[in-house]
């Protein structure tokens, strides 16, 4: 007997993440957390091991009046000052393509949102073969297939693969939702160069000659990029895309903003006219509403203040994080080829990954937790959180690892 509805997959979530912090916090317990090297938190932690909360964005949010804070949002698809400022602050005036922002839950929501009401049950969502976990659990609770595009070839994406699933999936059902996570890809750290989003821009046009194909670029770590000024100039590629073709970014306030907490984030649709944008906007309106209501009145004018009136403390702020993010991972990558330790090609963002085929894998995160390494496994490798380790654990740390998968 089962009182949840029929079709639904009653498997629990595998918490891949969540049961090694656990793991982590009970051996820090035993041996002292000077003898742990806790690599699996996904959050910014400074070098003291806390994690950060920008100053810049908590001092004006307590600033907040208490009847904003306690106050609906003005509208189901988000405050208007929130709703400018986001495309204000990922498109500004790289793009002339039609557009409309929708706040939502974090990007959680907005990736959600778009497997939720682009797809029909039965039908297939593209994704990468290393990815964040949610995009197949979306799938799934809408009873979505997945279809993977393999990430690499050697050290640069694999357009090929990248293709030819496309292709497939599109001869099969006549439409294509595929996410791409970039820059900044969750767990490799990898971003897509100019050429490569040209050669895919170019390459999705050609598929909308057999049906609507919606690109979801999930752009949550893009404020970490360690290019801040060229990050975001792939998007003005997207004015190429045909009739056909629609953009959904998905943006991510818990990273930029260091408040993950605060849940806000927004669904930025992008395409040729204002009128297929709209046809998007009303389906995801009546989701929201349907789901969430609104969002967090005080977390979207938060989002605005910082990001206009704060905003040269909040990027001197986080920009000091960008240079320890990239100290971390500078000297992980460095030892870590200088001993052998094979990783995926890592550009930047808030993980490395160690590239391994899934039964060595799994022998070696248990290795790893004996040795005090408290890592996340992922679809055919090891992901070490440069972004909550300190300097101090990461050094040696790549050799260590090395000795440790020689053991196997
Ligand atoms: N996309 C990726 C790749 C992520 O790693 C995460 C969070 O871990 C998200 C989206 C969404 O995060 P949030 O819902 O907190 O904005």
């Amino acid at each position: 007997m089962s009182f949840v509805k029929r079709k639904v997959d009653k498997t629990p979530i595998e918490d891949t993440v969540f049961a090694i912090v656990k793991k982590a916090k009970e051996d820090k317990e035993r041996v002292g957390a000077e003898n742990v090297v806790d690599a699996t938190i996904g959050s910014l932690y400074n070098e003291e091991g806390s994690i950060v909360a920008f100053d810049s964005v908590f001092t004006p949010y307590n600033q907040i009046a208490k009847e904003t804070k306690a106050a609906y949002a003005s509208s189901f698809v988000g405050n208007e000052s929130f709703r400018k400022q986001v495309y204000e602050w990922v498109v500004g005036n790289r793009s002339a393509l039609a557009h409309s922002v929708i706040a939502t839950p974090g990007g959680t929501g907005a990736v959600a949102l778009s497997v939720q009401e682009i797809l029909d049950e039965g039908e297939t969502l593209v994704i990468p073969e290393i990815a964040w976990g949610s995009y197949r659990l979306m799938a799934a609770m809408n009873n979505v297939e997945v279809a993977t595009y393999s990430l690499f070839e050697d050290d640069h994406f694999n357009m090929k693969s990248f293709k030819e699933v496309c292709e497939k999936v599109m001869q099969k059902q006549k439409k294509l939702l595929v996410v791409i996570n970039d820059p900044c890809h969750n767990p490799t750290g990898y971003s897509l160069s100019m050429e490569e989003w040209k050669e895919i821009v170019a390459f999705l046009n050609s598929c909308a000659k057999h049906g609507e194909v919606v690109l979801l670029n999930d752009i949550a770590y893009i404020d970490y990029s360690y290019d801040l000024e060229h990050c975001r100039d792939y998007i003005s590629c997207f004015d190429a895309f045909d009739e056909k073709v629609m953009c959904v970014i998905a943006f991510s306030c818990s990273k930029s903003l260091t408040s993950y907490g605060l849940r806000c984030g927004a669904a930025i649709l992008m395409a040729k006219t204002q009128q297929l944008v709209r046809d998007v906007e009303i389906v995801f309106e009546k989701a929201a509403r349907a789901t969430w209501s609104n969002i967090p009145n005080a977390a979207m004018d938060n989002f605005t203040q910082v990001t206009t009136t704060n905003v040269e403390a909040y990027i001197k702020e986080k920009a000091k994080y960008i240079a320890l993010l990239k100290e971390r991972s500078d000297i992980f990558m460095k030892e870590a080829k200088e001993c052998g330790l094979a990783c995926y090609p890592y550009k930047e963002g808030f993980f490395v990954t160690v590239a391994m085929d899934n039964e060595t894998r799994d022998c070696y995160h248990e290795a790893l937790m004996k040795e005090h390494i408290f890592t996340v496994k992922v679809n055919k490798g090891i992901r070490v959180a440069v972004c909550s380790l300190s300097v101090t654990a990461i050094k040696g740390l790549a050799k260590r690892m090395k000795e440790i998968l020689d053991t196997l």
